[in-house]
């Protein structure tokens, strides 16, 4: 042993989109990870057949581990479920983090707000809006989704 661990090829990719979130995914273990062929393939699809794929790499020693988080992966196990949504995307009070909130509208918005719901509501369906927190009584800005 020269005390530099030969790579091991931990996943083969036909895209570059999905080898960049197992990448991100084995990095995200402190694990360093190598993508070969990511540039060739990103010049051209083509390019990934010819080449076998993207193939991340990783030191030896963290090949049992690496290997671990793609079947995790492939697996779906790591999907992003509802409970890891943002409060903003779940309506929870930033305050207090509850999720019993209400729709609210600030004093004094409120004969803008309808004018704005009537005139642009249609063309901002992503506009703020105010949610009132049950437990603690804030009212935040969020971004309805
Ligand atoms: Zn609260």
């Amino acid at each position: 042993m020269t005390g530099r661990s030969a790579l091991a090829t931990v996943a083969t990719f036909d895209t570059i989109a999905e080898a960049a979130v197992v990448q991100a995914l084995i990095e995200g273990e402190g694990i360093p990870v190598h993508a070969s062929n990511s540039g060739l393939v990103g010049l051209d699809w083509s390019f990934s057949q010819a080449v076998g794929g993207i193939r991340l790499m990783v030191p030896g020693e963290h090949a049992d581990a690496a290997s671990a988080l793609v079947a995790a992966y492939r697996d779906g196990a790591l999907t992003t479920t509802d409970a890891d949504a943002s409060p903003a995307e779940t309506g929870a009070c930033p305050n207090c983090g509850s999720t019993r909130t209400e729709a609210a509208t600030p004093p004094g918005e409120k004969g803008l707000l309808v004018l704005m719901t009537v005139l642009f509501n249609a063309m901002f369906p992503t506009s703020n809006r105010h949610r009132r927190c049950r437990d603690c009584g804030v009212v935040a800005a969020v971004q309805q989704v």
